[in-house]
């Protein structure tokens, strides 16, 4: 307990209700001790009369967004499929009156999508390209999209996942879809006022069968560029560069996507801080206090162009991976091709920060539910 000197506003209230709700968070859908009774159902805080109204309607809010997340991540993915994801979106939409679409593989395919659809195709699980609006009442100053990236499933594909790769682990490839779910959940609750938010996830597995992408095939994606695949398991950012192309065809002024993206932002990182890459001065500066608002840490990262080098390909316009050293930083500037420029962004890399080991004996699962604190903050303060 904190003592009580130390509290000194109506937000160290919340954030300390907040905490308290999170940290007993438990999620036992999957064992036999799913009806344990031992839950937080409630927290008294005594002698609060100097800070009177206090609410924690929006705290509850926010947890229930981060919980949702969290829940999403830890789902095995023989429960979580693209399938299963996008009835959650929709029943998301249904509760807090969000517009929903979502696109089938065919759809997608009209659209041009073919570097988000080379990675399906190799699983027999049907893509789902999740689409929710929020669209404020009376006048609309901004236009934000939100982009996830969502492989429910990434066995790494041809260039399978060996060793130490944890491949029994891939069920968390879509903690960056789970953030945007999440903010979508705790801001179709707390309704912002003046914006239009646009939350984007474009679905899949990444498998292997007959018809899988192979090492080496050339696909163009919705804005005509063409990409060369020189590993099947970088395929997130191929998702992604169909799911930036959509959400840069809104006309959004702002998009930020989180994507489980990278191992070697783990090795930069760990897993106490998500990397970001920004295009724009202050939007990153604006996600830097969002994110030390939110407790979630966040350090930015170079869009180093000359490495930009390591992406060329002699047969098709780029290639889906760079060397090794910079690894993080390449995956990035791949994602800038697929957007208008004119557009503030912001990328995410949650790889390191999404799942963690240390709390097992609370949380069985290990979900964090990291980023959508920072995203709802990053919302809030507009
Ligand atoms: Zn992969």
């Amino acid at each position: 307990m904190l003592p009580w000197e130390l509290i000194n506003s109506k937000l160290e209230i919340n954030q300390l209700a907040e905490s308290a709700r999170l940290s007993a968070f438990k999620d036992n859908r999957f064992n036999k001790k799913r009806d344990e009774k031992k839950v937080l159902k409630e927290i008294e805080f005594l002698n609060l009369k100097e800070f009177e109204n206090i609410s924690f309607e929006e705290t509850a809010q926010i947890c229930e967004g981060v919980e949702l997340a969290r829940r999403l991540v830890a789902a095995p993915p023989n429960s979580l499929t693209p399938q299963e994801m996008s009835i959650q979106a929709s029943q998301i939409a249904k509760d807090h009156g969000l517009e929903v679409k979502i696109l089938e593989a065919k759809d997608c395919e009209d659209l041009g999508m073919g570097a988000y659809l080379a990675v399906a195709k190799g699983s027999d699980l049907d893509p789902k390209f999740i689409h929710l609006t929020l669209k404020s009442e009376g006048p609309i100053k901004e236009k934000i999209a939100l982009v996830g990236k969502g492989l429910t499933f990434d066995s790494g594909g041809y260039n399978l996942k060996v060793g130490a790769s944890q491949i029994e682990m891939m069920k968390y490839d879509m903690g960056g879809s789970a953030a945007v779910l999440g903010a979508a959940k705790a801001l179709g609750a707390i309704k912002p006022k003046g914006l239009e938010i646009h939350f984007i996830v474009a679905s899949c597995e990444n498998m292997i069968n007959g018809s899988a992408v192979h090492p080496g095939d050339v696909v163009k994606a919705s804005n005509g560029k063409t990409i060369e695949i020189n590993n099947t398991d970088a395929e997130g950012r191929l998702t992604l560069a169909d799911a930036l192309t959509y959400a840069s065809n809104l006309k959004p002024d702002a998009i930020i996507d989180l994507a489980t993206l990278t191992g070697a932002i783990v090795v930069a990182l760990g897993n106490d801080v998500a990397g970001f890459w920004s295009n724009n001065d202050n939007l990153a500066n604006d996600l830097k206090a969002a994110s030390s608002q939110s407790g979630e840490e966040l350090w930015q990262m170079p869009l180093q162009k000359s490495y930009k080098e390591g992406l060329k390909s002699h047969i098709a316009d780029m290639k889906n991976t760079g060397p090794r050293a910079g690894g993080s930083i390449t995956a990035a500037l791949f994602l800038e091709e697929f957007f208008d420029k004119e557009i503030k962004w912001a990328h995410i890399d949650i790889a390191g920060t999404c799942w963690t080991d240390k709390n097992k004996g609370i949380n069985p699962s290990g979900a964090t539910g990291f980023g959508v604190k920072t995203l709802v903050q990053w919302i809030k303060n507009k």
